[in-house]
């Protein structure tokens, strides 16, 4: 059975195409919804007149990584399939066409419940944009075991919706124990540095929860191993993104001035999709992410040279203790400006 309940909406899309008079509109898809592209243009091309469909084939990563300056700003319209919209100031109209998963969150919930200690009162509550549309559902069935559910709206996310880059909805929360209703280690570990509170991820998927405390204490050592490593760097790149939602130019130039005032070699690298053989060219000790903060840990075994946060960066230089490690974020500010949390450099 499909875990994905995706309507592509394609009256919708039609709808807006004749609304701006659109000519030209790329259709932007994650990798998994990609084989239904070459369908889903012909759909749309039967319902509208003279429109050239255009499939951006380039992977996307989320709605921080829009299609809107592609082909030479030909484009009308960009329809985005699959993510929430981030308040980015686009420079063509972006149409979002969500996608929620229809797998069931009661057997992961309930898994999740019983495995509670005795003294636990209050539980704070995540998820992510593929379960948000069941979160009714979720508190319902926390709330009938007797529990007190506490949520928060996050800066730039809806309420009790975490991002991969944006952990805003928790860190005001005052409670026993999160339950993260999702699939992704990575969000679930973002949610326990955040709050260092005992954190359950309940996988809608599988229809089984578990504790995260093992996968944060072995990411943690991974991420020591590399800090202790890039303590021997003589030279660093910087690596800044091409994709507006990705894009801390600031914090890039922050991070050179840093670098230079500790006495070490540093480069601006610029890439657009990034990855290890690309890299290669560069003759450097290590590398600090300032695109999205996703990549500096999830792909950290794929580089063979340290791949650092900005704020694992402020570790390495003995200007942030280990004891103050927290995941690297990109907060929507207002709708042209990105701020950096957590950290010390300005
Ligand atoms: Fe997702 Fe990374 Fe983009 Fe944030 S920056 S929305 S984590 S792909």
């Amino acid at each position: 059975m499909a875990t994905i309940d995706y309507d592509y909406k394609i009256d919708v899309i039609r709808d807006k195409i004749e609304e701006i008079g659109a000519s030209n509109v790329i259709l932007q898809f994650p990798e998994g919804l990609k084989v239904d592209a070459m369908d889903v243009a012909d759909r749309i091309s039967e319902v509208v007149d003279d429109v050239n469909i255009i499939i951006d084939a380039d992977p996307c990563f989320g709605a921080c990584d829009l299609a809107d300056n592609k082909v030479n700003h030909h484009i009308d319209l960009v329809v985005h399939f699959a993510h929430t919209p981030l308040p980015i100031k686009t420079e063509c109209p972006t149409l979002f066409i969500e996608a929620h998963s229809s797998a069931d969150v009661e057997v992961p919930i309930k898994d999740a419940l019983s495995s509670l200690d005795d003294d636990v009162k209050t539980i704070g509550l995540v998820t992510t944009t593929q379960h948000i549309h069941k979160l009714d559902e979720m508190i319902s069935l926390i709330e009938d075991e007797g529990y007190i559910v506490k949520l928060d709206n996050g800066m730039g996310t809806s309420q009790a919706q975490v991002l991969g880059c944006n952990f805003t909805s928790i860190k005001n929360l005052d409670v026993d124990v999160i339950i993260y209703v999702g699939s992704g280690d990575f969000h679930a570990l973002g949610v326990k540095l955040f709050t260092k509170k005992p954190v359950l991820l309940a996988d809608p998927f599988t229809g089984k929860s578990r504790d995260i405390e093992a996968f944060y204490d072995k990411i943690l050592r991974v991420r020591f191993a590399r800090i202790t490593k890039a303590k021997e760097a003589k030279s660093y790149g910087i690596i800044i993104s091409s994709k507006k939602g990705q894009l801390r130019f600031d914090l890039a130039i922050s991070l050179q001035n840093l670098i230079k005032k500790h006495g070490f070699k540093v480069k601006l690298l610029n890439m657009d999709y990034i990855s290890p053989d690309r890299l290669l060219p560069f003759d450097l000790d290590a590398f600090v992410m300032t695109a999205c903060p996703r990549i500096a840990i999830d792909d950290s075994a794929m580089y063979k040279k340290p791949v650092l946060t900005p704020g694992e960066l402020e570790i390495v230089l003995g200007i942030r203790d280990w004891d103050d490690y927290q995941m690297d974020e990109i907060i929507i500010h207002d709708e042209q400006t990105w701020v950096m949390a957590n950290f010390i450099i300005n």
